[in-house]
């Protein structure tokens, strides 16, 4: 598609996306304005993104407002799942296209955008099958009353999202706040736009009434994120991001009683017990490390292994360190792209120092890329930690970068204590022979989402969250859906 076209130049044109999607129409800023969206891998502007203020926030939320109480609030779960798998359909056809303008706004690699989105395509029909299908319950009292409840939707939605994976955390959010039957503003992290406003055409071709879904990009403190959270007409915040932000969020919108739920981020272990296949715990562990430059909050950052096998493990990630293939995301062949953005390449740069002060070995990696297919972006090699203690800070803190910190252990009882000696619980890993062990570290391990002899399966039907200082409340799966449900109990004498 032409969009595609435009996205793939890198010859240092812009695209221009210079309106809001506000009531089904693509409106100018009010009191917003434009901003410009940098290419990481080249360090430079490549589209310039239309961003709303406080106005604009508000128009969007009255959209919503009217949309809930008119054509969609008022229509049968089976027709808004129609509309739903028409998005779904369409959202396959430009996948492509979509994943390319994800990739030029983040960095990731292109193959990693690709292979996500054509997931999202089947999690829209997945939430699209369950749109009529959340029923009430009645109660059973006695002759004198019929008491029973149904489920309603929770209302207009804050979706607000971060900059690593613009175009999942959209639908982990829209898919079941649309099955629920809410309405939505959109609001994409400054860093990474495009996408999420591309989905706005999306809704318009698939016939969405206007104002069920607005995308109004904006900046968070002091923008259009701060406003979505502070106004009264928004009932729910679905949010990802820093947990620094999310405890901002919950203080502003406190006031106004609204609903939250936050994915935050992770330092995963990921255990490596010496009876494991240790070719496939390899595998996984060293593809996790770099995964979307290790900008993920499912991260295993944390490699606990025992220490039969600790040396080859070390010895392993060094050699496959090497191997990674970093370079200009477009290219389909590139393992991993740079840094999402020049802060995010300086904090981890940071950590790296940090980690060499703490007395961490640093075994691999370790600096920018500087050469000259590298120089102008914001690339850093594939880093590697060994003897990494758990009180250090590059163990306890998320770098969200391409770094892993490799850490001994003797024994079980030493392997569960430091996998949840940490102040976030979002996901964990094990690898063993032993399914017994699996069982036992399984459901000793204070985290949301625990993969054994597997690792970062996510799908829209299992629950994904965090324990901890990970978050609040599940996205995915019918957890998720009930989180953009209320339920209502009527009583009726009889
Ligand atoms: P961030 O908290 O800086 O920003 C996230 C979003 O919040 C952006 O859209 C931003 O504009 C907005 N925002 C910032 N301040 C705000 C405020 N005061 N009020 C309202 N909105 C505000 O996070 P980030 O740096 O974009 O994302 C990285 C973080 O996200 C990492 O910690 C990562 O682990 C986490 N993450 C978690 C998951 C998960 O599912 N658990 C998934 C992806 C990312």
């Amino acid at each position: 598609s032409t969009i595609e076209a435009t996205a793939s130049l890198t010859d240092g044109s812009t695209l221009r996306h210079e309106r809001l999607f506000i009531g089904g129409a693509w409106v100018e800023p009010e009191d917003g304005g434009l901003m410009e969206s940098i290419d990481p891998s080249q360090g430079r502007p490549w589209a310039v993104v239309a961003y709303g203020g406080s106005r604009d926030v508000a128009k969007a939320v009255d959209a919503a407002r009217s949309a809930l109480e008119g054509p969609w609030g008022r229509m049968p779960g089976h027709e808004r799942a129609a509309l739903m798998r028409r998005f779904a359909d369409l959202y396959r056809e430009r996948a492509r296209a979509l994943a390319v303008l994800e990739t030029r706004d983040s960095g990731r690699a292109l193959r990693e955008s690709l292979a996500d989105v054509s997931g999202h395509a089947t999690a829209y029909h997945w939430w699209a099958s369950l749109a009529d299908k959340h029923a009430g319950r009645t109660i059973p009292i006695d002759d004198s009353v019929h008491a029973f409840t149904t489920r309603v939707p929770v209302g207009v939605v804050g979706a607000i999202t971060p900059w690593n994976v613009p175009l999942m955390a959209a639908s982990w959010k829209l898919g079941p706040a649309l099955a629920a039957g809410c309405t939505v503003v959109l609001k994409p992290a400054e860093h990474t736009p495009v996408a999420s406003l591309e989905l706005g055409r999306l809704f318009e071709e698939a016939g969405f009434p206007p104002g069920v879904v607005n995308v109004v990009p904006g900046f968070g403190k002091d923008g259009a994120g701060e406003h979505l959270v502070a106004h009264p007409g928004v009932d729910k915040i679905a949010f990802t991001g820093e947990g620094a932000t999310a405890q901002a969020i919950l203080r502003a919108g406190g006031d106004t009683m609204k609903r939250f739920t936050f994915e935050l981020g992770g330092k995963s272990p990921h255990i490596i017990f010496a009876d494991a296949d240790l070719e496939q715990a390899l595998n996984a562990a060293t593809n996790s490390a770099w995964t979307l430059c290790g900008q993920s909050c499912a991260l295993g950052s944390r490699v606990l292994v025992q220490r039969p096998v600790y040396d080859r493990v070390v010895e392993e990630f060094v050699r496959r360190a090497g191997r990674v293939r970093v370079g200009p995301p477009l290219d389909e062949a590139t393992h991993m792209g740079p840094q999402a953005h020049g802060e995010q390449l300086a904090k981890t740069l940071s950590y790296i120092d940090i980690g060499r002060a703490e007395g961490a070995e640093l075994v691999a990696g370790g600096h920018r890329l500087t050469g000259p297919e590298h120089a102008a972006g914001y690339f850093v090699e594939p880093t590697v930690f060994a003897n990494v203690s758990n009180g250090m800070r590059i163990a306890r803190e998320e770098i969200f970068g391409p770094v892993a910190a490799l850490i001994p252990f003797d024994d079980e009882e030493e392997a569960v204590a430091l996998a949840n000696d940490s102040s976030y619980g979002l996901t964990a890993g094990l690898w063993t022979g032993d399914v017994g062990r699996a069982h036992r570290v399984a459901a000793r391990i204070r985290a949301g989402m625990v993969w054994v002899n597997t690792y970062r399966f996510i799908r829209w039907s299992t629950p994904y969250g965090g324990f901890k200082g990970s978050g609040w409340g599940r996205e995915n799966g019918v957890e998720a859906l009930d989180s953009y449900l209320e339920t209502r109990t009527t009583v009726i004498s009889t």
